[in-house]
């Protein structure tokens, strides 16, 4: 973060107003960082190590400690404000560890440092760049504007490369668009869910779908992104040419009518969440009142005075049946297996307008809390899902941290269903914590405490016109049907795409194995790149966001090699596709997610893991930091065939 001196004139008391309730373990550091004084980076003003995910804003430290921080702090920004150079404007090297070790209270390795000072804006990123910008012969299709494809958009604007978004939706946001639930929000925290170069001032620790649309929306109009876009689109097929190499694509255009577009990259953004999955249940289509899936909700549904029946106990619907049981006259809530979840002090919490003035006009405050909010979210649980070989209570947990981890979450669930011993035999699952996806608790046990909400642990077997069969022969009745049943995560990829030779990528993954290097790129299929691909869906935690833009990073420094080298194709070579893969099947062997006894999304029928990524957030910037041109089969155009090296 480049912060300008003494240019800013400070409200004194809006600062000392807004300093009563900043974080203090954000204000640690960057007092360093402006005073240079290293007294503050010693006790007694050393942050203590906070439990579980919270944000610690006291630091652990006592009120007088506390005061003593935000008043120096108070000094330091008015004495930046007054023109006072920054003293340790670029933290870097042992120097960043240090103060990141501060901050967090526990030690940052060493491995952190690349990544969090490029991150935090301490040392300056190279972007790839384009010797000639808008090279009217290179142009890149992107199918999705939702987070994935935006990104893609800015980025490639940036690079002035010529590009086209389609998209099936009219207007932007993917599944911030399509899943309209009632109470249907992020489980990242908002401040680390958003992207590195549009901050957002989030009304909520953990905003709601509607504010995640706006700024979406906000995103493509601030970046001009909407011009590129094609809305109402939908691509149908891909198919690549040798000859010209270069991707030919059908799409279906709002009027329903056929167009092919030519392009000589291909960046499928499809996401992995976005087909639903729907149960094959006898009697679903003569269900007498509405039957959807979560992804699917009704406009303007009333559901007051209604009995609604919930499949599933997901994400989705942890957050779905929380916010209807108010309203409803009586909620059936299915559930085939019990779910993990996690208490967040932040959760219902609104920002407020004071952390809003801070990370506004206090000098790092931004990147120090998202530092923070990155740490404790995205890999530090990433050691404990590791299998111990030797520990002896296999059929529970992972090891004695998970087993750890299982104490805590066991004695959240006993606590939050005091009293109701019928609810806690249902609602603790018996296979380790992390196995599925954790939950964060949106109000989901006080929700299933209510009178008229059942939960109901039979399988649902079948629907008759009237209500709901279970594998007791009990028919429920029910007036709504929803299929909170997840997504077809195993096969996202809805349009046929055909690579070298003809290959067919529905062939080579099958019905549920897809595989990709890095999970963006495949051989035999060259100049296509996934975002949100094969294995890279985080489930020890973090924010999808920042591998969303580690793909990107790896993606236009690809195309930038292309076009500034006389490049016309690059295709991942087939040992290294083997090789990532034997690796990443290895690491999952060793994860709570090929867990014996359990069963989850993440694994396709053969129980391989598919969907997510083995490697902790920093592996995987690591990995993707840029392209290694040594790993692709490398075609150079004719005019420069033989002049460039490795052609
Ligand atoms: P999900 O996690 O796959 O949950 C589907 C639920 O339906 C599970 O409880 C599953 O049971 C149950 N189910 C599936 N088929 C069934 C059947 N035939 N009969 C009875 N129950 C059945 O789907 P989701 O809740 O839509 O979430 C999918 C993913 O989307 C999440 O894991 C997350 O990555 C993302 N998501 C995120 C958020 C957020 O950030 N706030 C919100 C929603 C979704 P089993 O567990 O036994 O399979």
């Amino acid at each position: 973060m480049a912060v300008a001196e003494g240019t800013t004139p400070i409200d004194p008391t809006a600062l000392r107003d807004a300093l009563d309730v900043a974080n203090i373990p954000t204000l640690v550091p960057l007092l360093f960082q402006l005073t240079g004084d290293p007294k503050w980076t010693r006790d007694p003003y050393r942050p203590t190590r906070p439990r579980g995910t919270d944000d610690h804003d006291d630091a652990g430290l006592p009120a007088d400690v506390r005061d003593e921080i935000r008043a120096a702090v108070a000094e330091a920004v008015l004495a930046w404000a007054a023109g006072r150079p920054v003293a340790r404007p670029a933290p870097t090297g042992r120097e960043l560890l240090d103060l990141l070790t501060l901050s967090v209270g526990e030690e940052v390795p060493e491995e952190y440092e690349p990544m969090t000072a490029e991150h935090m804006g301490f040392r300056a990123k190279c972007p790839p760049t384009v010797a000639t910008p808008g090279s009217a012969d290179f142009h890149v299709l992107v199918i999705g504007a939702g987070v994935s494809g935006l990104t893609a958009a800015k980025h490639l604007r940036d690079l002035g490369i010529s590009h086209t978004v389609v998209e099936k939706n009219p207007r932007v946001g993917g599944t911030w668009i399509e899943n309209r639930y009632p109470g249907c929000g992020v489980d990242t925290p908002s401040y680390l869910y958003s992207l590195s170069f549009f901050p957002r001032a989030w009304t909520h620790h953990f905003g709601k779908r509607g504010e995640l649309e706006t700024y979406l929306d906000e995103l493509a109009t601030h970046f001009g992104l909407l011009d590129s876009i094609r809305f109402g689109t939908t691509a149908v097929s891909a198919a690549w040419d040798d000859d010209t190499e270069r991707w030919t694509v059908v799409v279906r255009d709002p009027q329903g009518r056929e167009r092919t577009l030519t392009a000589n990259a291909l960046i499928s953004a499809v996401g992995q969440l976005n087909v639903p999955k729907i149960p094959d249940l006898p009697g679903l289509a003569d269900f007498h009142g509405p039957v959807f899936h979560s992804a699917r909700w009704p406009e303007d549904l009333d559901l007051r005075g209604r009995t609604v029946a919930v499949i599933g106990t997901g994400a989705s619907a942890m957050q779905i049946v929380p916010a209807v049981a108010g309203e409803v006259a009586a909620l059936d809530v299915y559930q085939r297996s019990p779910q993990w979840v996690s208490p967040n002090k932040n959760y219902f919490r609104p920002v407020g307008d004071k952390v809003h003035w801070l990370m506004e006009n206090v000098p790092y405050y931004r990147a120090w809390y998202r530092f923070r909010l990155a740490w404790a979210h995205n890999d530090r649980v990433h050691a404990s899902l590791q299998k111990d070989p030797d520990w002896p209570h296999p059929e529970r947990s992972l090891n004695a941290t998970n087993d750890g981890h299982r104490r805590f979450f066991t004695r959240y669930i006993l606590d939050q269903l005091d009293g109701r011993p019928d609810l806690v035999e249902k609602a603790l699952p018996d296979y380790p914590p992390f196995g599925k996806r954790m939950l964060l608790d949106n109000g989901w046990f006080a929700a299933l405490r209510r009178p008229g909400v059942e939960l109901i642990t039979a399988s649902v077997t079948a629907l008759t016109r009237t209500g709901v069969v279970t594998s007791t022969g009990e028919e429920r009745p029910a007036d709504i049907v929803v299929l909170a049943t997840g997504f077809e995560a195993h096969r996202p990829i809805r349009y046929d795409i055909v690579g070298r030779g003809g290959q067919v990528l529905r062939d080579l993954w099958g019905e549920d194995d897809a595989r990709a290097y890095l999970g963006i790129t495949t051989p035999g299929f060259p100049n296509l790149f996934f975002m949100y691909g094969p294995n890279t869906n985080l489930g020890h935690g973090g924010s999808f966001i920042f591998l969303a833009e580690s793909q990107i990073d790896y993606i236009t420094d690809s195309l930038c090699r292309m076009v500034n080298e006389d490049i016309s194709s690059i295709e991942c070579r087939p040992e290294v596709g083997e090789r990532y893969n034997e690796a990443l099947d290895q690491a999952h062997q060793r994860m709570v997610w090929t867990h014996q006894g359990m069963d989850t999304w993440y694994r396709n029928s053969k129980g391989r893991v598919v969907t997510n990524m083995p490697w902790r957030v920093v592996d995987y910037w690591t990995m993707t930091r840029a392209v290694d041109l040594d790993d692709f089969v490398v075609r150079h155009r004719p005019a420069a065939a033989g002049q460039a090296p490795g052609a």
